[in-house]
């Protein structure tokens, strides 16, 4: 399986994944144009998409959806949750299939399975993909951690995962106190620490690379975020490899 990341965090994400001849776009949170201008950089056709995943309506997340699938004619996969809130209930020209949390479904050579998320959203989930010996989870976009989460976590071979803010660079900040307490709160972002713990509780033998996404630009750096996922792998006695997807260069192409 191949994963190319687009783009991530609150600017916008948008993520290629790929397993013999499928591939398939996760999330749209830029402007389609944008998008397919990214895409062109890195040798894919957007009309080689076979579906479009949607993790939430978001505007970072699917701002770039109605355009994007109109003009590709690829079909929306979204929770009904999701799928009405970007307003494709009644949209008669946009062809929808409906994700059910915690059901195994397939996309050509891609299996999938959607885990119903606490955020600040209508029905908002993170994917697992899977195909030949390949576990890709992309998680983004939640406001806690709990066991059933760090059970979606285990067994994969490739972790992306939210590391949004850094507690301490939140708290003393300058957002507003309501946004403050929205993003540390329970439906808000996963903080550094959080998913750094959500990781090292999941981690077994089969996880080959971890990738933290979704950083914070005003309360994160890649250099603490590098230093948690440093002490992470220290402390788990492994050699994963990490990396951090970045909001405009996103990531370079890699097997998941
Ligand atoms: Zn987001
Ligand atoms: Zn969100």
């Amino acid at each position: 399986m191949r994963v190319t990341v687009l783009a991530s965090g609150s600017g916008g994400n948008a993520c290629v994944v790929e397993a013999g001849e499928t591939r398939v776009l996760v999330d749209a949170g830029l402007s389609a144009k944008e998008i397919e201008r990214r895409m062109e950089a890195r040798g894919i056709r957007a009309d080689s998409i076979a579906a479009l995943f949607i993790t939430h309506e978001h505007n970072d997340h699917a701002s770039g959806a109605p355009v994007f699938v109109r003009r590709w004619d690829c079909p929306v996969y979204a929770t009904a949750g999701t799928a009405a809130a970007i307003g494709l209930e009644g949209d008669l020209f946009t062809p929808y299939v409906r994700v059910h949390p915690s059901r195994d479904a397939r996309v050509g050579a891609l299996g999938f399975r959607a885990f119903a998320t606490p955020h600040d959203a209508a029905e908002s989930v993170a994917y697992a993909f899977e195909s030949d010996d390949a576990r890709l989870v992309i998680a983004s976009d939640l406001g806690r951690a709990e066991e059933a989460f760090v059970d979606f976590l285990r067994h994969a071979t490739t972790l992306m995962v939210e590391m949004n803010h850094d507690e301490d660079m939140l708290r003393d900040g300058p957002y507003t106190w309501p946004l403050k307490k929205r993003i540390s709160g329970g439906f808000g972002h996963l903080s550094n620490a959080q998913s750094a713990g959500a990781m090292f509780r999941a981690l077994g033998p089969r996880l080959r690379r971890i990738v933290a996404t979704h950083l914070s630009r005003t309360n994160n750096t890649p250099a603490i975020v590098h230093a948690m996922l440093t002490r992470l792998v220290e402390r788990s006695g492994s050699n994963v490899p990490f990396s951090i997807a970045d909001q405009i260069a996103g990531l370079e192409a890699f097997e998941a």
